[in-house]
């Protein structure tokens, strides 16, 4: 099986366009979600409506995005510009997109015998896996070999390696244009695709992976999209510029 796994893309159609032209000629059997589609970007309702258009094959889970802009949480917690992107995305959803946000389940769920995916982390969908102890609780958390994230919007890979007993954790950028990396049998890991709509790593290309588990190996892919387009419709949407001028930087 092959697996085209997406993440955060935060309502910025632009980006999410990108991707889709990227991958038109790869071959991918299953479409796998890891939360937030919207918040922040100005296409929430294009984006939805995408992702309602692949039908109920489409593996997804909630992002804490996707909870504050279903009106599920109140995100009190949000800085300003968070907030008040959730509350304008709130008020713009379409009834049959706000029914299909509120749908999302939580993570962390199977993709398969060996692997999983949650948005946040195993733990929690609001946990983020920045440091080495936040990955040992998320390789705690859960068995699966790997564990597909998002949140953090860093493409990036933490290895747990067992020799001997002798346990070693490693985290690794997924940074470039085209990044393949074969899984190690002996190894767990938690993989970051990174985020297509809103990246941060000084990267401002949407990033995404494809996922083959035969043999298990891993693509992580940046893609140039139109940003000053994405910028200036989040501009003219009124939502905060610093939303749409952080897309410029990767940050
Ligand atoms: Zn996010």
């Amino acid at each position: 099986m092959r697996y085209l796994i997406l993440s955060d893309v935060h309502g910025n159609l632009e980006a999410l366009q990108a991707v889709l032209h990227h991958v038109r000629r790869k071959h991918f059997d299953q479409i796998v979600f890891l939360g937030d589609a919207v918040g922040y970007g100005a296409s929430p309702n294009q984006v939805l409506s995408w992702l309602r258009s692949l039908g109920s094959d489409t593996l997804i889970v909630r992002g804490n995005h996707d909870r504050v802009c279903a009106g599920l949480d109140s995100g009190e917690y949000f800085n300003r510009y968070a907030r008040q992107a959730s509350m304008w995305t709130n008020e713009h959803l379409v009834p049959k997109n706000m029914e299909f946000l509120r749908s999302f389940p939580e993570g962390p769920r199977p993709l398969s015998e060996h692997a999983a995916f949650c948005h946040g982390s195993a733990v929690d969908e609001d946990t983020y896996i920045f440091s080495a102890y936040d990955a040992q609780m998320a390789f705690e958390a859960i068995s699966h070999q790997v564990v597909f994230f998002g949140h953090t919007h860093v493409p990036s890979m933490f290895v747990l390696h067992n020799e001997a007993g002798q346990l070693s954790l490693k985290v690794r950028l997924l940074s470039g244009r085209r990044v393949v990396v074969d899984l190690d049998p002996a190894s767990r890991y938690l993989i970051n695709p990174g985020s297509v709509g809103q990246p941060r790593d000084r990267d401002p290309r949407a990033a995404y992976a494809i996922y083959d588990d035969e043999p298990r190996r891993l693509y992580v892919y940046r893609v140039n999209y139109r940003v000053a387009s994405a910028r200036r419709r989040i501009i003219q949407a009124g939502l905060p510029p610093v939303l749409g001028d952080r897309l410029l930087y990767g940050a």
